[in-house]
């Protein structure tokens, strides 16, 4: 075989179908956020950032970025080996801490990042736990899907957000089995937010385990930013809650949160939580920052739903389509991997506005999207611009507003 020929003929075939991924090349500006540097061949421009997961801007928090250079200073960079093996930072134990009191569990478990800890957590769960059988929803996220597959077990597919078809699919099973429900609370391509309580009625009735992704939910609902099973006041019925550190709560990592066996029992077999270097001990200072300010304060949390607001409202005026939805996040539907580029390559070269086409694999073909994320820290001239530029692009792209608008 022609190696360097084959990666070429591969990547080739997804430029043709316009979903090559192309980065943009930025520089977040401390205190300045959403505004960013972009690097160019020739050189940089100015650009606001409109698809962030740093929800909140809490990445450029005072608080934040004070504890990190602190612990920088009195821990050095690195954690200097894996938890098992010199690893293990005060700030680890002290983060563990504050996500145990976050979620109401006994305690919680670090790993190095949202997608590790669902791969770890679920590979291992569903690995350990004889004759255990998945039942995932059909639009959970690929860490999930991964782990569920890593494990090995039987795993059966729900129809999204359905708590009758998950009934249906529970009732086949022998009532004695072992088994293990996986779904999101706030779906990250469309917005859309689980039935919660309907789904733990489900798995009570079937004594089923329940594992929640609130990836897209930790920091930004609940009066303490607990997410959305706290924000329904359901937590203590969930058996493991998963959440990130790297989008509301602004730096990086990812955790479970569960009672002390089931945390110990991930924490002593999962390979992906003892065979890695542990977190930088500042980074989880940073992230500790970052939880307790969320925890206390709603300002961020008002401000950003204001602001997602303000740009719904616009859209539907200028009747841009964009899913509804009663989230944070706001899917506006292009349909068209080709369209989604040249839009957001227009929307970035006109007006310093920067908006990354979310394509196949990480949407179905044919529902290509510009997927936008206000947050508080985008103020109202930037809110202007962008509302400003689309409408511009909608109106001069003829072709586009047709068949977008059709
Ligand atoms: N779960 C969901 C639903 C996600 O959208 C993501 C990341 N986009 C992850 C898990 C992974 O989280 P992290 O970015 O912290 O790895």
């Amino acid at each position: 075989m022609d190696y360097q020929e084959f990666f070429g003929s591969e990547l080739q075939a997804v430029r043709d179908e316009g979903r090559y991924r192309v980065f943009a090349e930025i520089e977040r500006k401390a205190g300045n956020f959403p505004q960013a540097t972009r690097y160019v061949e020739d050189g940089t421009t100015n650009v606001t950032v409109w698809c962030s997961n740093d929800y909140l801007g809490m990445g450029q928090h005072p608080k934040v970025a004070a504890a990190m250079h602190k612990v920088i200073d009195e821990c050095g960079a690195g954690a200097g080996g894996t938890r098992n093996i010199s690893g293990t930072n005060h700030h680890h134990v002290l983060l563990e801490k504050e996500l145990a009191d976050l979620h109401g569990k006994e305690d919680a478990l670090l790993f190095t990042s949202g997608y590790v800890s669902n791969w770890a957590a679920l590979g291992t769960l569903a690995a350990r736990i004889p004759d255990c059988v998945v039942l995932s929803d059909a639009l959970n996220h690929a860490s999930m899907i991964e782990g569920i597959r890593y494990s090995g077990a039987e795993r059966m597919i729900f129809e999204h957000n359905s708590p009758e078809d998950l009934d249906r699919k529970l009732s086949t099973l022998d009532p004695d089995r072992p088994k293990l429900v996986a779904f999101e609370s706030v779906y990250s391509m469309d917005g859309d937010i689980a039935p919660i309580a309907e789904i733990l009625d489900v798995c009570e009735k079937h004594n089923a385990m329940s594992y929640i992704d609130e990836v897209h939910g930790v920091g930004l609902y609940g009066p303490r930013g607990g997410g959305v099973a706290e924000r329904e006041g359901l937590m203590d019925r969930i058996t493991v809650i998963e959440g990130t550190l790297g989008k509301a709560f602004g730096v990086m990592g990812g955790y479970i949160s569960a009672s002390k066996d089931l945390c110990d029992f991930v924490r002593t077999f999962a390979s992906g939580f003892i065979f890695t270097t542990a977190m930088p001990p500042a980074v989880a200072a940073g992230a500790c920052a970052s939880i307790k300010h969320l925890k206390e304060s709603n300002i961020e949390r008002d401000t950003q739903k204001e602001r997602v607001e303000k740009v719904r409202d616009a859209l539907d005026r200028l009747g841009i389509p964009h899913l509804p939805n009663p989230s944070h996040i706001i899917p506006v539907m292009v349909g068209d991997a080709h369209k989604c580029k040249f839009i957001s390559d227009w929307l970035m070269d006109n007006h310093g506005i920067y908006v990354q086409p979310i394509n196949y694999p990480t949407v179905p073909r044919g529902t290509e999207r510009l997927r936008i994320t206000p947050s508080p820290v985008h103020s109202d001239d930037d809110v202007n611009r962008l509302i400003t530029a689309l409408s511009e692009i909608w109106s001069q792209c003829e072709l586009a507003r047709r068949d977008i608008a059709a």
